[in-house]
């Protein structure tokens, strides 16, 4: 291992890939280093022990070394393996989407603590069934999309600048409401209630969602936001996206 530094993270595995004949590349989301690549030597074995450790949606804490060009995994301990997600499909679409998305929405090695925590609270929930799955995931794309770069501005004129509590429209370029004044432009129409759910979804941490009941409209309203901004700020689309729409069917 020459002069390489062993460290040790938490992480989430958010996708994986065979490489060469014996060995796996693993995204990992990780707790200090933001997503990262890893080689894992002999994972496709049966009899590896990186096997559970390597899975998708996979929690652990993860001990690796940095080589010339990726990172390569030593060991391992599971802290969740989340593999109760995968028993339902509902429930594997809506945790397959939000690692597509973390992996589309995050730059390697860039950490973000707040994605990191609200990612694992939110599987946490999801593999609980304590909520809605579907205001779950909104809420995590709402946060995530803060996270980086892209805060919806619910407080002000995101035309002018006026301070205001409440608006029926979403300017999609601007990122925020429109004050009774300033054109409608660019954007998309929203109920008051919709427009106070967003706020609600923004500001409210995941742990306390429970507190939250909305009529599928209203949902529906927050989707048309939530997707819109994904699909045109990210370099990719979610391709789990359009699974989604057909579980909602
Ligand atoms: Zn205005």
């Amino acid at each position: 291992m020459g002069n390489q530094t062993l460290f040790t993270t938490r992480a989430v595995v958010i996708k994986t890939q065979d490489f060469k004949e014996n060995d796996k590349l693993v995204w990992f989301y990780t707790e200090n280093m933001g997503k990262i690549t890893a080689v894992v030597r002999g994972a496709k074995k049966s009899k590896s022990k990186f096997l559970s450790l390597t899975l998708p949606l996979c929690y652990g804490e993860y001990l690796m070394y940095k080589g010339k060009n990726l990172y390569t995994l030593q060991e391992g301990r599971i802290l969740n393996s989340f593999q109760g997600l995968l028993d339902n499909l509902d429930k594997l679409t809506y945790s397959s989407y939000l690692c597509e998305l973390v992996d589309i929405a995050c730059s390697d090695e860039e950490s973000n603590e707040y994605i990191f925590k609200d990612f694992v609270t939110t599987l946490y929930l999801l593999n609980t069934d304590a909520l809605d799955y579907e205001l779950l995931v909104r809420a995590f794309e709402i946060k995530l999309l803060r996270y980086t770069g892209y805060n919806i501005n619910l407080d002000s004129c995101s035309v002018c600048g006026k301070k205001i509590s409440t608006s029926n429209y979403i300017n999609l370029s601007n990122y925020g409401g429109v004050c009774d004044e300033c054109p409608k432009e660019n954007g998309t129409y929203i109920s008051k209630g919709g427009y106070n759910a967003l706020r609600f979804l923004k500001n409210m941490h995941i742990s306390k969602l429970y507190r939250l009941n909305l009529n599928s409209e209203i949902k529906n309203e927050i989707e048309r936001v939530t997707t819109f901004l994904i699909s045109n700020n990210y370099s990719k689309k979610p391709k789990s996206l359009e699974m989604l729409k057909y579980i909602k069917e």
